[in-house]
């Protein structure tokens, strides 16, 4: 499978469509999620054009990786839900058919806000 530069992910990081942003930095872009699922539930993306979890794994460079791993802790820390300074939450990423994925695009899911409840159905 090949990155598909169309994805809606790619149209937010190219700044073609708006994204209600929470933090960016050189690695990172995390947003609100357009149909939040819990109280809190934003997304955090590599910059980069992977695909997801596995295709990141086997080409991002080791900044890349650790970027984007301490991004999901500075976003859930400026949210106010870390381990730290809040009460927690999930993170989630989906990968291709059976993982449900429907973006193309690297992305973690964060809930939170409230309890998360069932970790699958
Ligand atoms: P997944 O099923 O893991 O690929 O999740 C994709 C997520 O992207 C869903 O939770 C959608 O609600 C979310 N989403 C789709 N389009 C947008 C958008 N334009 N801005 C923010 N989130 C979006």
């Amino acid at each position: 499978m090949t990155y598909d530069n169309n994805n809606i992910f790619a149209k937010i990081l190219r700044g073609e469509i708006p994204c209600e942003k929470i933090y960016e930095d050189e690695y990172v872009l995390s947003f609100h999620d357009i149909t939040p699922r819990k109280k809190i539930h934003v997304l955090v993306i590599p910059k980069g054009k992977y695909i997801n979890l596995d295709d990141f794994n086997q080409k991002a460079s080791n900044d890349e990786i650790v970027g984007l791993s301490k991004g999901i802790s500075i976003v859930a820390k400026k949210l106010g839900i870390s381990s730290e300074k809040g009460k927690g939450y999930r993170t989630l990423s989906n990968i291709s058919e059976h993982g449900g994925q429907e973006v193309p695009h690297l992305h973690f899911h964060l809930f939170g806000g409230e309890k998360v409840g069932k970790m699958v159905e």
